[in-house]
C-alpha cells in the first residue's frame, strides 16, 4: 500500500504542524491579536466597499494602489522597493525560497519566531540558532562569531522579539548589519508597540530588509504583510511570489483600514498603556519575573508554568505556555495584552493559579 511517508521528505515528516490552540469560550490572549476590532460605523462602511469589490476578477497582481498607501502610512523610503505577502509568514517563505542555494544557511537568534526555523526546513536552508542571553538580550559576540563561521545567506532578527518581548539594542542590530555577508531581515511585526524602527534605512542599506505586518495592528484576519528593501532584493523576491498572493478582499480591506489608520493607532496607544499595567501587576505577584516588552504581549516566568497555564485555562483565559519550547524559556508564559477588562481578569485570576 502506498504510504505518504515513502514520498514526503523525512525532515517534513519529522515536523509538527504549526499549533493553534482551540480558544472556544475562552478569553483569547494567546496570539498577539488586537482585541478591539473595528468600530460599528467603520464595519458598515467597509461592508459597503467589500460588497462592490470585483470578485470575478483576479486581484491587481502588484497591489500598486495598496503599496502607495502603505508607503504613505508607514513612511517607507522612496528609495526602497515594496513586496506584499499573504501575511508576513508568506514573506518569510519567499525569502527562504529565493535564497536557498545548496548549502546556504539561515541564522537566527533564539528563542524567536518559530517560522524562521520551519521555513529553513521547508526550503532546505541549513538552520543556525544562536541563543540569546538569559535576559533575552542579543549575545552580540556569539552572533558575530556565528556569522563569521557560517556565512549565512540570511539573518532573521525579530525587533522586538517574539516570544520574549524585549527589543534588541539598536547598535547591536546595526553591528550585525555591518558584518552580515548576506541579507538581514529585521522583522518589525510589533512595530506599533515599539519605540524604534529601522524602516528609515530600508532602501539605503544594501543588506537590510524590513518586514512588517498589519496583523498586530488589528487586521490579523486579512493576512497582509509587507517588506521594504533596496529594489535589487525586492525584484528578485517578487519572482517567487505567487502572482495573486494578496486577494481582492484583503486589498480593499487594507486600503480602507489605512484610510482610518488613526483608529488603529489609538488602539495601539491604549494597548501600550495596558501593557504597562499588566506588566506592573504581574511583577507585583510573589514568584513572578516579568521581562520588559515593546510588543503587545508580556512574557513572565512563574514557579510552575504548566500548572499555571492549566489553571488559567480552567478560569476561562487562554494564554501561551512556552515551557519546553526552548531551554531559555523554562516556566515562561506569554500574555497577549487584551482589553482593559480582559487584563483585569488576568490580574485578578492569576494569584490563585500560581
Ligand atoms: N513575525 C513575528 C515576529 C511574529 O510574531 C508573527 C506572528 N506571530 C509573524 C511574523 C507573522 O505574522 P503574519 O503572518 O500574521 O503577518
Amino acid at each position: 500500500m502506498t504510504s505518504a511517508l515513502d514520498y514526503v521528505r523525512p525532515e517534513i515528516a519529522a515536523l509538527s504542524a504549526y499549533h493553534v490552540a482551540d480558544a472556544t469560550g475562552l478569553i483569547k490572549l494567546d496570539a498577539m491579536e488586537n482585541p478591539f476590532g473595528l468600530p460599528p460605523d467603520l464595519q458598515a462602511e467597509l461592508g459597503r466597499r467589500l460588497a462592490v469589490a470585483a470578485l470575478n476578477r483576479y486581484p491587481d497582481p502588484h497591489g500598486g494602489g495598496l503599496k502607495a498607501r502603505l508607503r504613505e502610512a508607514f513612511a517607507i523610503p522612496a528609495t526602497a522597493g515594496v513586496l506584499l505577502g499573504n501575511g508576513s509568514d508568506e514573506i518569510i517563505t519567499l525569502i527562504c525560497q529565493a535564497l536557498a542555494r545548496p548549502g546556504a544557511k539561515l541564522l537566527a537568534a533564539e528563542p524567536s519566531f518559530v517560522m524562521y526555523r520551519m521555513n529553513a526546513v521547508f526550503s532546505r536552508l541549513d538552520y543556525v540558532g544562536v541563543p540569546l542571553r538569559p535576559d533575552f538580550a542579543l549575545d552580540l559576540p556569539a552572533m558575530l562569531a556565528a556569522m563569521a563561521l557560517h556565512q549565512p545567506a540570511v539573518v532573521f532578527l525579530s525587533y522586538p522579539n517574539n516570544p520574549t518581548g524585549p527589543r534588541y539594542a539598536r547598535a547591536e542590530v546595526e553591528a550585525i548589519l555591518a558584518q552580515a555577508p548576506g541579507l538581514v531581515v529585521v522583522d518589525e511585526a510589533y512595530t506599533a508597540f515599539a519605540d524604534d524602527s529601522l524602516m528609515a534605512l530600508a532602501g539605503e542599506h544594501p543588506r537590510l530588509l524590513v518586514m512588517r505586518t498589519l496583523s498586530k495592528l488589528g487586521l490579523a484576519g486579512i493576512r497582509l504583510g509587507y517588506a521594504a528593501a533596496q529594489p535589487q532584493w525586492i525584484d528578485q523576491l517578487d519572482k517567487v511570489r505567487p502572482p495573486y498572493n494578496v486577494n481582492v478582499l484583503t486589498q480593499v480591506a487594507a486600503m480602507f483600514a489605512l484610510e482610518h489608520k488613526a483608529v488603529f493607532d489609538q488602539q495601539a496607544l491604549l494597548l501600550r498603556q495596558e501593557r504597562a499595567r499588566l506588566a506592573e501587576g504581574l511583577a507585583g505577584m510573589a514568584g513572578v519575573t516579568v521581562f520588559p516588552s515593546e510588543a503587545n504581549f508580556v512574557l513572565a516566568r512563574v514557579p510552575d508554568a504548566p500548572r499555571c497555564f492549566a489553571a488559567l485555562k480552567a478560569a476561562g483565559i487562554l494564554i501561551k505556555n512556552l515551557h519546553g519550547a526552548h531551554p531559555l524559556l523554562q516556566h515562561c508564559l506569554r500574555f497577549t495584552v487584551g482589553t482593559p477588562d480582559e487584563n483585569s481578569r488576568v490580574l485578578s485570576s492569576l494569584p490563585a493559579c500560581l
